[in-house]
């Protein structure tokens, strides 16, 4: 009974087989089917599932856009600086006449006149305060100890006579820049010469002496090392400050 039951099953089984192969064979869709299935792209589904994670890779790509918009402020800075220094610069009539690395000081009195010494290392920039012209130029260190002759006491100096009419008067150098001369025209800040020793500042701590007065002639020394006290303006130019010295009359 068992047996005979299996072979009318296997029987079924083939029949059905038969038939089914029959069906498909007689209709070619199948064929469409799996083009259709090929045309579907189940591999674009998974590149599709995998493109999720290439965007969530991607993120981090948006995320260096931010430091694109970082790199346009860093641009934005610099122009800004670049604008501002010499606007700055431009609007400044006076400035310290002295610019240096190492320590600078002065005090607010001097021996003997007004004036200030402005104690610096050597080779500090000795610059114009403001715009003018030079007026002097000293270029050898003539002073004597034995002679103390005050006419050369100030060794290696240059002075310029401002825009402002004023006189401005430094010495004891230890070199004057190349391109000035009597007669050159300076502008605030330019490079007159570089502090030192010399004349009567040989045995002394290094320092500018600086000194303010009225145009004088050139044999009248005692008048040009200084007339008023250059402190108070000294201090408003080192504080960035515009202010024009006052002589009296
Ligand atoms: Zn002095």
């Amino acid at each position: 009974m068992k047996y005979q039951l299996f072979r009318s099953i296997v029987a079924g089984v083939f029949v059905y087989v038969l038939v089914s192969c029959a069906g498909r064979s007689t209709a070619p869709l199948p064929t469409p089917s799996l083009t259709v299935s090929s045309t579907a792209q189940p591999t674009p589904t998974h590149l599709a599932t995998a493109t999720p994670k290439p965007p969530s890779t991607a993120v981090p790509n948006p995320s260096p856009l931010p430091s694109p918009s970082s790199l346009p402020r860093a641009t934005i800075v610099i122009p800004t600086q670049v604008v501002n220094t010499p606007t700055v610069a431009a609007e400044r009539r006076y400035t310290f006449p002295v610019r240096s690395r190492g320590a600078i000081r002065y005090g607010r009195y001097h021996h003997d006149y007004p004036a200030t010494d402005i104690f610096c290392p050597v080779g500090s920039e000795f610059v114009a305060v403001t715009s003018g012209v030079v007026d002097f130029v000293s270029r050898e260190d003539h002073w004597v100890a034995t002679v103390n002759d005050g006419a050369t006491r100030g060794g290696l100096a240059v002075a310029i006579i401002g825009d402002d009419g004023v006189r401005y008067y430094g010495s004891h150098l230890s070199a004057v820049a190349e391109d000035i001369q009597v007669g050159t025209r300076v502008v605030v800040g330019q490079l007159l010469g570089r502090t030192g020793k010399s004349g009567d500042a040989a045995n002394t701590a290094p320092h500018l002496h600086f000194g303010i007065s009225h145009p004088t002639t050139p044999d009248d020394w005692a008048m040009r090392r200084g007339e008023i006290a250059p402190y108070p303006y000294l201090q408003q130019w080192q504080h960035g400050k515009d202010v024009a010295p006052t002589l009296a009359s």
